[in-house]
């Protein structure tokens, strides 16, 4: 099938008027553009599951906590579709902010709780701007399943929070995160690395995997903290916002892991802020038992 790629809802709603009547499942990929191979996952993982796979390509002012993020995003829509394509998406909406957002909106998503840390207590109205966009994206969309990327871990959350409270009836599948061969994230902002910075990047997810590897040997999250924390103080250039073992339902802190738990950090280099994560079992539980959530702080 090709492709089309729609701008406005109008065209969007023509686009998928035989969709929603016929007995195809509908697979939706919301996007911000700058597609990667992190991306192309998602949108392969829609296409085998699904009859019929929507990308949105939008970048959402109102997510961004800082101007000059918002400014810099890489915008790049052409070779976007051509991805697009060679995954198998069948249709690109791609809207301009003024069709998105005609008026400023008066009514907005905000999912509490799971953004009292991490990444919704160090980006303000981040996560209020993600709620917001991905409710208006489902409603226009209507698909029977959302993909999303583990790498936003926390997304992830709020989304199925989001999702359960509001009734909304989509299935929400969380996608692992695809990594560079020295185990960097994909992320649309590694172009912005300078080559050093690129170069001491892979510490993060080291940092990450030294915390595991502690948990995995039946440390506690203070423990496996510090070693996280000591490999990342090995590489100077690196400065950390948060690195935190979190439930990974409620996004929260543990303070005992006696279950499945995510480690998940945010650091910058220079004025790049890159954001990653992984899961840790302790050992009791990785060996027979599925596992409990983690004791809550
Ligand atoms: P973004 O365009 O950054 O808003 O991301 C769109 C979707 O792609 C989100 O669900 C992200 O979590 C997901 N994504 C971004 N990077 C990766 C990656 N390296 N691996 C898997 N999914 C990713």
């Amino acid at each position: 099938m090709n492709l089309s790629v729609v701008h406005t809802v109008w065209e969007l709603r023509q686009a998928l008027k035989t969709i929603w009547r016929s007995e195809l499942l509908l697979g939706f990929v919301p996007t911000m553009g700058a597609l990667h191979e992190g991306h192309a996952a998602l949108i392969r993982q829609a296409n085998r599951e699904c009859g019929f796979t929507a990308v949105s390509i939008f970048v959402n002012p109102i997510q961004f906590d800082r101007a000059e993020d918002y400014e810099l995003y890489a915008r790049t829509l052409p070779e976007d579709l051509e991805l697009c394509r060679s995954c198998g998406a069948q249709l690109v909406f791609a809207p301009a902010t003024e069709e998105m957002y005609p008026a400023a909106s008066l009514t907005h998503v905000q999912v509490s709780g799971v953004t009292d840390y991490l990444c919704g207590q160090h980006r303000g109205p981040h996560f209020r701007g993600v709620a917001t966009v991905v409710a208006k994206l489902l409603h226009l969309i209507q698909p029977a399943r959302a993909y999303f990327g583990e790498k936003d871990a926390q997304q992830v959350a709020v989304v199925r929070r989001m999702v359960a409270d509001l009734n909304f009836p989509v299935e929400i599948i969380g996608v692992p995160t695809v990594r560079e061969a020295d185990g960097l994230a994909l992320s649309s902002r590694n172009r912005r690395l300078s080559p050093s910075e690129r170069r001491d990047a892979p510490a993060l997810y080291q940092a990450l995997l030294a915390a595991r590897a502690a948990i995995e040997h039946g440390s506690g999250p203070a423990e496996a903290r510090r070693d996280a924390l000591a490999v990342l103080a090995s590489t100077p250039s690196i400065r950390v916002e948060y690195l935190e073992v979190v439930d990974d339902e409620s996004q929260t802190p543990v303070s005992r892991i006696d279950g499945p738990v995510r480690i998940s950090a945010a650091v910058w280099l220079g004025s790049t802020r890159l954001i990653d994560n992984t899961t840790a079992t302790p050992p009791r539980l990785s060996r027979s038992e599925g596992g409990a959530p983690g004791q809550r702080l």
